[in-house]
C-alpha cells in the first residue's frame, strides 16, 4: 500500500478522535439536555460513535498474565498482513477514559498462540485523551473461530474488561457461535496492510 493511501485510509478511519467529546457535548447543549442517561456520542461527520456498553466474551484459554508494555507487537520477519489499530476507550458518558490498561494478545498468521513466550502479546495505555493505538498482523484463523484478537481493558478504577474484536466479511464470522456484530471493527485496507478501528463503552461514568 502506498503512503498515501495509507494516510488516506486512516485520515477515513481515526478523523474526528479528538473532537468526539467537544462536539457531544455541543449537541447535549442544543438539545437542553446536558446529561442524557444513555447518550449517542457524535462524531464530526454526524455518525454514531458509540452507541452502547462494549460486551463482554470470554478470555479462552491463551491468556497470559504480565505481557510486555509496547504498542507494536511487530517482530522483524513477522509473517502475516501488516494491521493498524486504534480507537477510543470512553465511558458511558462519551468522556475519554485516560490510563486504561489495554492488553492483546492473538494468533499469529498460521492461527497459532505463542504461549511459551510473548509473541503477539503487549499491553498498552490509553493516552490524555482516551485513545489507544496498536501495530500488529491481521490474526490467522484456527479450527472452530472466525478471525478475532483478544483484548483486556482495565480502567484505573472499575471492573476489567475483556472481550474479542472481530473482522468484517470474514465467512467465519456468521459460523461461530461467540461471534458479536457489537464488536466488529471498522476495517479497511487490502492484503498488503490494513487499518481498523474500535471504540470501547466501559460501563464507569
Ligand atoms: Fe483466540
Amino acid at each position: 500500500m502506498t503512503t498515501r493511501r495509507a494516510l488516506l485510509l486512516q485520515a477515513a478511519l481515526f478523523s474526528g478522535l479528538p473532537a468526539v467529546t467537544a462536539l457531544t457535548a455541543l449537541a447535549q447543549t442544543r438539545r437542553g439536555n446536558p446529561q442524557p442517561p444513555t447518550p449517542a456520542c457524535v462524531d464530526e461527520n454526524g455518525g454514531n460513535h458509540a452507541s452502547g456498553l462494549t460486551p463482554e466474551q470470554t478470555e479462552g484459554p491463551y491468556f497470559k498474565l504480565s505481557s510486555p508494555q509496547r504498542a507494536s507487537l511487530l517482530e522483524p520477519g513477522m509473517a502475516g498482513t501488516r494491521l493498524r489499530l486504534g480507537g477510543l476507550v470512553t465511558d458511558r458518558n462519551c468522556r475519554p477514559l485516560a490510563n486504561v490498561l489495554i492488553d492483546l494478545w492473538q494468533a499469529d498468521a498460521g492461527g497459532a498462540y505463542d504461549n511459551s513466550g510473548f509473541r503477539l502479546r503487549g499491553h498498552q495505555f490509553t493516552d490524555a485523551e482516551g485513545r489507544w493505538r496498536a501495530e500488529t498482523i491481521v490474526p490467522g484463523v484456527y479450527p472452530g473461530r472466525t478471525r478475532h484478537l483478544h483484548v483486556k481493558l482495565q480502567p484505573p478504577r472499575g471492573d476489567i474488561l475483556t472481550t474479542q474484536l472481530y473482522f468484517p466479511g470474514e465467512p467465519g464470522n456468521t459460523r461461530d457461535p461467540i461471534f458479536d456484530k457489537r464488536l466488529l471493527m471498522t476495517v479497511a485496507g487490502d492484503e498488503a496492510a490494513q487499518i481498523a478501528r474500535f471504540d470501547f463503552v466501559l460501563d464507569l461514568g
